[in-house]
């Protein structure tokens, strides 16, 4: 069963935000869009949940990530399965066939790089990954974040990861439906989640939802003065409330969207994830901003987002290449 469409009471429109007034500033709303009426504003009063604090991004920490001795899923792959590139497509005669498949080295169906992971078993890449994109045991009962041959655990499983490794190798994410017990109708969103997919749209709705509220929140007439010689918007505080915000209602709800709780590079991809829809919101319907320093300030903000996760990505501090996608 399909979501219903968001409707326009809870969720604003992102296309109702419109485009910008060319008065004093060129970035800003037009005066009867400063205040959209959603659902978000009247659900202020919930509690707060036991989620880390999304806006200690701000300090570029991830909460206790020297305590694992575990690899983040991506820095597995974009790290410690690289330091063997050069036996890729060559294994020993002995690992002729694949651990995952059971076939022939050089005859999957789809063609894929042949690798040994770190506990020693040879397989397709793209079987390793549809293996980690499932959410139970294969059949062998071993789990997501261990080999799917000999079962030994190997990284620590973020739905997060497995979204973007799944995106990036065109590897399908099982949508997993849910029982009646479990779906539930989004009181944020007013979208109906009954699957993995739903509950990933009403999170990304909300998201959209929070950045075009917290943006026109800095044009309301209370709202503190900006820092900026040009007076433009303040997106990087911006940006931390919506990640407030969304830390207050419990998000990410969704499996697809779900880092680790001890702390890894998921936390910092959450983060990018909102960073990127902030700036697609942005430069779509208010393009003149790009003219400002606060954006560049946000831009700026961005870059250290995406320096964090690459550090995180290289561990000890040491990248073996680029990102592997074959
Ligand atoms: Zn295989
Ligand atoms: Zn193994």
């Amino acid at each position: 069963m399909q979501p219903p469409a968001p409707s326009a009471h809870t969720v604003p429109s992102v296309g109702n935000v419109g485009v910008t007034t060319p008065s004093i500033h060129p970035w800003q709303p037009r005066p009867e869009q400063s205040g959209p009426t959603s659902v978000v504003s009247k659900h202020r009063e919930q509690p707060a949940t036991q989620i880390p604090i999304l806006s200690t991004l701000q300090t570029a920490t991830p909460p206790l990530s020297d305590t694992t001795p575990l690899p983040s899923l991506l820095q597995y792959v974009d790290n410690d399965l690289l330091r063997r590139r050069s036996e890729y497509n060559y294994p020993p005669a002995e690992a002729y066939f694949c651990s995952a498949c059971g076939k022939l080295h050089n005859g999957a169906r789809i063609r894929s790089t042949y690798l040994p992971l770190t506990c020693g078993c040879w397989m397709h890449y793209r079987c390793f990954i549809g293996h980690v994109v499932q959410q139970g045991p294969n059949k062998r009962g071993n789990k997501n974040d261990c080999c799917p041959a000999c079962g030994t655990q190997l990284f620590i499983w973020e739905g997060i990861v497995v979204l973007t490794l799944s995106q990036r190798t065109d590897v399908l994410l099982p949508n997993y439906q849910f029982t009646w017990r479990d779906s539930y109708a989004d009181e944020h969103t007013g979208y109906a989640v009954t699957s993995d997919r739903s509950a990933y749209e009403s999170d990304c709705a909300l998201i959209s939802a929070l950045i075009q509220k917290r943006f026109l929140d800095t044009f309301a007439p209370n709202a503190p003065a900006s820092r900026y010689a040009d007076a433009s918007p303040d997106l990087t505080a911006c940006y931390y409330g919506v990640l407030q915000d969304l830390g207050h209602y419990g998000r990410p709800r969704a499996k697809w969207l779900s880092f680790s709780r001890t702390g890894s590079v998921g936390f910092f991809l959450f983060g990018m994830i909102v960073v990127l829809k902030m700036r697609g919101f942005l430069i779509e319907h208010h393009a003149a901003i790009v003219e400002t320093e606060g954006w560049a300030d946000f831009e700026n903000t961005r870059e250290e987002l995406r320096g964090e996760i690459l550090k995180e990505v290289r561990g000890g501090g040491w990248s073996w290449a680029a990102v592997e996608s074959g």
